[in-house]
């Protein structure tokens, strides 16, 4: 038996979308592309959608359609994936974090608004905010975007996690409170195209600008074009752009999955409620669900009470790993990574994202987990933790 702690779901009709591209004419920018996207952003409530080839790449180009360039600052949360902070260096401008809040683990509103004051006085503002729905549940975005709207800052949502879920009764996606949020459709998400990403957003200037970069930054439309007298093979690039398209084989997957995304959800849903009380009487902290929120439960991210247990975390670790329970640690906090210290980072910059992280353990959630495995899980950890 080996567990992972996350993986795709293919059904027959997943397997059988594919093939009916491979048959077709179009293997890329072909009708299953704009298909998945009229999908994806009919299903969130959001104007516009666009399909990329990640959601690294997605997060690059709503950095970029933005006008974030050098000079400019983003700050982004350091309990995240490093592309989260990443696209901000892609764009040439400096990247700063925002510590978490305990109880969610995501962006704290309250951190936020202090470094903001602090900013204001030194003249240091970003210009872009990304604020990540970590293990797929909303951060405070009504008070993230209320700040943001104050400070005249930009809101990308890294909702990598949160396809399916969400915030106040609008779908994570719906923009309600952001300029932009992005997907990610890598296998371990919620759902996949193998690799893939997306932008959804409700501002067509915004759009406009992400279809130019993601392609070359070249256009057809003649409203777009500086002449109007070329031929019918006549292109003109306007922009820098990128090849980062995603192709319609992946996109056929992506709309096919899509018809089984509450379900997903649901399921993971009762993944979860099963391991918190299974988990009830071990010394481990399950993770909070916030009213206003409804979860898309990408992971399942226990904290071990190491006060409480004769154990290191990575004696925990290694014994579930030995069990072949794939378990796994989201995240090492960003600002911790080399790469990040050498731009002057360090150690305890982000105490809660470091408190968090020490104690961390991602347990397996994923659609076709059953509840034996996840007995076994759980009877595991409490062995080891014993
Ligand atoms: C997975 C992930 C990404 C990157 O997604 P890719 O599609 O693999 O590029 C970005 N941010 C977060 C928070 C993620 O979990």
């Amino acid at each position: 038996m080996n567990i992972p702690y996350g993986r795709q779901s293919i059904s027959e009709e997943d397997i059988q979308a594919v093939i009916d591209v491979l048959r077709s004419d179009w293997l890329t920018q072909g009708p299953a592309i704009e298909e998945f996207e009229r999908k994806v952003a009919e299903y969130c409530g959001a104007s516009y959608a666009v399909a990329v080839s990640s959601a690294t790449a997605a997060l690059h180009i709503a950095c970029a359609a933005t006008g974030l360039e050098k000079g400019d600052r983003l700050w982004t949360s350091p309990n995240t994936f490093v592309a989260s902070a990443n696209c901000g260096l892609y764009c040439g401008a400096e990247v700063d974090f925002v510590d978490i809040d305990c109880d969610t683990y995501n962006m704290s509103p309250i951190c936020l608004e202090e470094k903001l004051v602090q900013a204001k006085k030194t003249n240091m503002l970003p210009k872009v905010i990304v604020p990540v729905h970590f293990a797929g549940q909303s951060c405070d975005m009504a008070n993230i975007y209320r700040l943001a709207s104050e400070y005249g800052i930009t809101v990308i949502e890294d909702a990598s996690h949160a396809i399916g879920g969400s915030y106040q009764n609008k779908r994570i996606g719906s923009c309600q409170y952001s300029d932009m949020a992005v997907f990610s459709f890598h296998p371990v998400k919620i759902v996949t195209t193998g690799e893939g990403g997306m932008v959804v957003t409700n501002d067509e200037k915004l759009y406009r600008k992400l279809l130019l970069l993601r392609s070359h930054g070249i256009t057809r439309k003649k409203e777009e074009m500086t002449t109007t007298d070329g031929g019918s093979w006549y292109y003109e690039q306007i922009d820098l752009g990128y090849n980062y398209r995603i192709t319609d084989i992946q996109a056929a997957l992506g709309t096919s999955q899509m018809r089984r995304i509450d379900e997903f959800v649901a399921r993971r849903h009762r993944l979860a409620r099963r391991y918190d009380e299974l988990l009830l009487k071990l010394p481990v902290i399950t993770p909070v669900q916030i009213d206003e929120s409804y979860s898309a439960l990408h992971l399942y991210p226990i904290r071990l009470n190491l006060q409480q247990i004769q154990k290191t975390r990575r004696e925990v670790f290694d014994a579930l790993r030995q069990a072949e329970i794939g378990v796994n640690v989201h995240y090492i906090p960003v600002h911790t990574q080399p790469y990040y210290r050498k731009l002057g980072f360090a150690w305890g910059d982000f105490p809660e994202a470091e408190k968090y992280y020490a104690g961390a353990i991602s347990l397996p959630l994923y659609f076709d987990l059953s509840f034996e495995s996840q007995d076994y899980v759980v009877s595991t950890l409490e062995q080891v933790l014993r």
